[in-house]
């Protein structure tokens, strides 16, 4: 028979805690919550009560039911009050040794059948189950930040857990509304292992200054539709928690992407400790506030000195594929004279034809007015000339992504574009330097990587090399504004923001596939219900490509040398099989129907 869990403990009432207790106490458990001292305990409290006040104002809980959920949380400061609890959850700092203590103490007071759970991140939960009498109820209850909120729960289990402990846990964290996934003992189980590689590079591009904290936040954003930022999603963890999670990764992986940059102990030492201090990778309002302040580090909206813009109002598209088509379209919905040049008449007219069919679905969908979109298409001209490029302020080249190509292509707009005029690539993953360097001009090339499909994705990233101009980049910047586009600015290094933050984390979820430490459908759904992205790795493997994200990866293997970069041998397996993904009917999913 299963077991019924009516009365529950929570041991620390910090940022996980106090979310943990509000899961329990909402489902109409009986909390007995446990602090070092009375005023962490009316911290927690307090927390509690700006939750649950929120949820007020939102109109999901009325001030009765708020009360009642209230006054089932007893907050207490003795570990023996926690005598009465079913099951019980440690959510005290991420540290073994603290940990360890909390469980030796809590078995000595709690009944025999009593089920311990430890909310750790990262730390061993065999380590912790051998340090009481019950190893065999001992278990991993994985919440995700906020707790409340965020709908994944890994439910760990050691090499003794008995099984009906475990089967117990999974139904019980399923009565709570949440996604429970059970798995086996290792660093950071399955959504932090995946998640902190990529969490401790963005640290690290913006410790190198590669990006500004707000544009790194702002590509996983609008690149990718993450809910955040990495830096947010930090100061949200909380960096000594971050740090903890990471070093403890590392000891098990020795894989240095998890080697925590050094930024988080500077940080950490400064007490800069992300919202709970008012202060982290942002500043905000107050101590747990979410409201973002500025700071030293806000961008200035003004143009720095010595700068001034550019004139663009006639816009150059080389090329006709798919991102050449949906670039002229965003440049000429903005109101952008735009000349497309293709290498025959039938393909300039097959760019033109595919914007004329997506002007037409808006249409269709009432989203665009049909004098619009003969405004639109008015303003686009289609050419086999290259010397049609003559006049224009600015060239978009978007041809095929071969070095030799494209080196040729700017050498020869470099003749034919007339002085001032800024030479941009849209290239996803040559280096734009080797643009640069094939024309006269250096100073007026630059990067403009526009996302797939360019109509809809909002982020530009704006691309500068050593030898872009100051008002080349200012320029393109604003440009991008106008196309009511995201523009974010970075170096010119492989993979840019967006991708070298992106692959390597989807090549780590291949690479613990291969490992046999859970499915790709535990995979998916551990990083979708706990972080809240809008799919799930194998997912956009398959959307994206399997050879696209093969090149991708081997092009910032072969940049950054790092081992951990190195692609999963697995889909360079599925690749070689002709599984390229959703195209081939077949990637790590089959869509084939029978
Ligand atoms: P936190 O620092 O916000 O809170 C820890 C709380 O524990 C504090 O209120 C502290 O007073 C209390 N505490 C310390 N020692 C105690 C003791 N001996 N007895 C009772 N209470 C004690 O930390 P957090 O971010 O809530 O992390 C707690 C755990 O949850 C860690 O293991 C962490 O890895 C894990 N976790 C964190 C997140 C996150 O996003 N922050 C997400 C999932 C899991």
């Amino acid at each position: 028979m299963a077991r019924e869990f009516r009365t529950v403990g929570v041991v620390g009432l910090g940022t996980m805690g106090a979310g943990i207790v509000e899961v329990f106490a909402r489902n109409g458990l009986e909390v007995i919550a446990v602090e070092v001292d009375t005023a962490a305990g009316e911290r927690g409290r307090a927390h509690l009560d700006a939750s649950t006040g929120r949820a007020i104002e939102r109109g999901k809980l009325t001030r009765e039911q708020a009360d009642e959920l209230l006054g089932r949380i007893t907050v207490s400061t003795s570990l023996s009050d926690l005598a009465p609890a079913q099951l019980v959850v440690e959510a005290i700092p991420e540290s073994l040794e603290a940990k360890a203590e909390i469980f030796a103490a809590v078995d000595a007071v709690v009944a025999e059948e009593t089920i311990l759970c430890s909310n750790t991140s990262s730390l061993s939960v065999t380590e912790l189950a051998v340090r009481t009498k019950r190893p065999g109820k001992v278990v991993g209850m994985h919440f995700f930040n906020p707790a409340p909120v965020q709908k994944l729960v890994e439910v760990v289990r050691t090499v003794v857990t008995e099984p009906d402990v475990i089967s117990d846990v999974e139904a019980f964290a399923d009565s709570l509304g949440k996604v429970p996934v059970v798995i086996g003992d290792r660093a950071g189980f399955i959504a932090n292992a995946l998640l902190f590689g990529y969490l401790n590079h963005a640290a690290k591009m913006y410790a190198e200054r590669y990006a500004s904290r707000e544009d790194l936040d702002a590509g996983m954003r609008y690149g990718c539709g993450y809910p955040m930022g990495p830096l947010a999603l930090l100061d949200l963890i909380g960096l000594d928690t971050a740090y903890e999670i990471l070093e403890t990764m590392y000891r098990e992986s020795r894989n240095l992407m998890h080697a925590p940059n050094p930024v988080f102990k500077q940080m950490i030492t400064a007490g800069l400790l992300g919202r709970k201090t008012g202060r982290g990778f942002y500043t905000y309002e107050a101590p747990h506030s979410s409201s973002v302040v500025p700071d030293g580090e806000t961008p200035s909206p003004e143009l720095p000195e010595g700068v001034t813009l550019r004139d663009v109002s006639r816009v150059g598209v080389v090329g006709t594929g798919t991102m050449a088509s949906g670039i002229v379209e965003v440049f000429a919905k903005a109101g952008y004279d735009v000349v497309v040049r293709g290498r025959s008449e039938s393909k300039a007219d097959g760019s033109i034809g595919t914007v004329r069919k997506s002007l037409d679905k808006a249409v269709a969908r009432g989203k665009l007015e049909e004098a619009d979109r003969d405004a639109v298409l008015g303003r686009i001209t289609g050419t086999t000339r290259l010397e049609d490029m003559a006049d224009v302020d600015l060239v978009v080249e978007a041809v095929a992504e071969e070095l030799d190509v494209k080196r040729a292509m700017f050498g020869a707009l470099d003749e034919i574009c007339k002085p001032g005029a800024i030479l941009a690539t849209t290239t996803s993953s040559l280096p734009v330097v080797e643009c640069a360097a094939a024309t006269q001009r250096p100073g007026d090339v630059i990067g403009m990587h526009f996302f797939n499909p360019a109509p809809v994705m909002k982020l530009v990233e704006v691309v500068s090399t050593i030898g872009t101009s100051r008002d080349v980049a200012a320029t393109v910047v604003e440009v991008t504004k106008k196309l009511k586009k995201v523009p974010v600015r970075c170096g010119d290094r492989a993979g840019f923001i967006v991708n070298a933050l992106l692959f390597p984390y989807l090549n780590d979820a291949v690479k613990m596939l291969e490992a046999h430490y859970a499915t790709a459908d535990d995979i998916d759904a551990a990083m979708k219900t706990g972080c809240a992205l809008p799919m799930g790795p194998f997912e956009l493997l398959d959307v994206v490509g399997l050879d696209v994200s093969l090149a991708i990866q081997r092009s910032l293997y072969s940049e950054f040398r790092q081992s951990g970069f190195s692609p999963a041998p697995l889909l360079d397996h599925l690749v070689t099989a002709g599984r390229l993904g959703r195209k081939a009917g077949h990637g790590f999913r089959d869509y084939t129907r029978s």
